[in-house]
């Protein structure tokens, strides 16, 4: 099959095989360099095939050693459609955990269920024993929870409607977004999804299950943005969303003390899920811009190493905020950043995009997600979408 890049707005319907797999190989061969670190020896990880999720699978495996088991939901070819680019991210994966020798092995199905948290724990049992780290990092449209109940999360302002530049990701055009208030429903319906529920729900599972070691560890990300961004991310749906998994961290501690839950609040980065927020696609093209003329832009896997090597378990131990959160967003949110984008964000016009906003960096990083813009692959060549990912429990 010959496959190309096929975008509708703001996703990819098709992906490389060979293109995913260069992008894993890149990433790990970045954490590589960095060395290793006294970290976790056995890590589940809840959205382990893209964006945050897999580059804490690569890190884990690379900066720690560590055996990992991931959880994703993701579709594998059926000959005519390729498969989704974190099955194939996935496959890679696995190779390079082979080639080290170290054990990998990945469940595929819904995370929000009561069937797939027992398989992993079958997982667990038969395989590992118990793991001593559990990031979750989940990123869905939609949760059907235990009682079988199906919840939509939505990206809405809250309060009264919000109007603001955008970029239109078809056109490359500034436009002017309105976003509606969501109803109560809706912002519920959003905490259900995105919120920290699910993540207690897990936590109980593998402590009821004995799968947990003393002391260990879990991490949730959290994006909380500036202040330009508030009315769409921190005070819309998603930051409802993210309070309530904010809140959870200090139940989780509070309930289970011999379990040390963490957030750390991210950077903003282009992955499947942000790519879909109304406005933020234009924060973070300037965003960009204006962080690579610094010199202090970063990418998932930047982020994950630099949080694992340097926060989480450098030599100085956990490096946390007041509040008890690890400040990933430390160098998107220091005032000299966050003045120029704001500066920006008055000046940037249709006409003027290219002085304003990094688009062929936004750009290069949305193709690498689906595998495509590697300048050493040969796109017009014909490659199998069917790729097995080995040690795969369905
Ligand atoms: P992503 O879309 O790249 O990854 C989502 C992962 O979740 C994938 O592995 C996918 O397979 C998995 N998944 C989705 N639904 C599932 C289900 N029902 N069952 C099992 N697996 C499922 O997203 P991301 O941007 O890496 O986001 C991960 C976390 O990081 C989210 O909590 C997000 O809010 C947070 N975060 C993102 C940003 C950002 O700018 N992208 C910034 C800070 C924090």
């Amino acid at each position: 099959m010959i496959i190309q890049p096929k975008v509708r707005e703001y996703i990819c319907t098709t992906a490389h095989p060979l293109g995913c797999a260069q992008s894993v190989r890149n990433q790990a061969k970045y954490a590589q360099r960095l060395g290793t670190v006294l970290g976790p020896r056995k890590v589940l990880i809840i959205g382990c095939s893209t964006g945050y999720g897999l580059a804490s699978r690569i890190t884990a495996l690379e900066n720690c050693q560590a055996a990992t088991l991931g959880i994703m939901f993701e579709r594998p070819s059926n000959g005519k459609r390729t498969a989704t680019p974190g099955w194939y991210n996935t496959a890679e994966f696995h190779h390079i955990a082979e080639e080290k020798g170290i054990y990998a092995k990945t469940v595929n199905g819904d995370a929000f269920s009561r069937e797939i948290k027992e398989k992993t724990i079958q997982v667990i049992r038969e395989d590992l024993g118990k793991v001593d780290l559990v990031v979750y990092s989940l990123a869905a449209p939609r949760r059907t929870d235990i009682q079988g109940r199906t919840w939509n999360s939505c990206l809405k302002t809250t309060g009264k409607a919000f109007t603001e530049k955008s970029l239109d990701l078809r056109t490359n055009q500034i436009v002017e977004k309105t976003i509606f208030p969501a109803t109560e429903e809706e912002v519920e319906s959003t905490i259900k999804v995105m919120g920290g529920e699910d993540w207690a729900d897990w936590i109980r599972a593998l402590k009821e299950a004995d799968v947990l070691t003393e002391n260990a560890m879990t991490l949730a990300y959290s994006y909380i943005g500036p202040e330009l961004t508030y009315p769409i991310y921190y005070h819309g749906t998603i930051g409802a969303a993210k309070q309530h998994l904010h809140h959870t961290m200090k139940e989780i501690n509070e309930t289970w003390p011999d379990v040390h839950a963490c957030i750390s609040i991210n950077k903003g980065l282009v992955t499947q899920a942000s790519a879909a927020i109304p406005v933020v696609p234009l924060y973070f093209s300037i965003l960009y811009k204006v962080m690579k003329e610094a010199g202090t832009h970063e990418n998932c896997i930047q982020q994950i190493t630099r949080l694992f090597t340097g926060k989480l378990f450098g030599p100085t131990g956990m490096d946390t905020d007041n509040d008890g959160f690890i400040r990933m967003d430390d160098l998107e949110l220091k005032p000299e950043i966050q003045n120029r984008v704001k500066e920006c964000w008055k000046a940037v016009t249709t006409e003027n995009l290219k002085d304003y906003c990094d688009l062929e960096g936004y750009w290069e990083d949305f193709y690498h997600m689906f595998g495509f813009g590697y300048s050493n692959i040969d796109y017009n060549q014909d490659v199998n979408p069917e790729v097995t990912i080995p040690d795969l429990v369905s």
